[in-house]
């Protein structure tokens, strides 16, 4: 499921949902459980290939991944 970050236009708060795309228009504040939200960019927004953000997670995945740094654990 994709992670949205949205926002409370009545309480000023932001929050991150883990939502599915089918309800992620439904989504009311954690916090007043006001229906006043609206979707932020979503921090997995950007589709792999996009460009510049394929590169950084493709490195983020490869250090980030098993923390060796790449070839010396066997899990490349
Ligand atoms: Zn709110």
């Amino acid at each position: 499921m994709p992670l949205f970050e949205y926002y409370c236009s009545d309480c000023k708060a932001r929050f991150e949902l883990l939502v599915s795309h089918k309800h992620a228009d439904d989504v009311v504040c954690m916090k007043c459980h006001s229906e006043k939200v609206r979707r932020l960019l979503s921090v997995f927004a950007s589709p792999r290939g996009a460009g510049e953000d394929y590169s950084f997670d493709g490195a983020a995945d490869a250090e980030g991944g098993c923390g060796c740094g790449g070839g010396s654990c066997g899990c490349h």
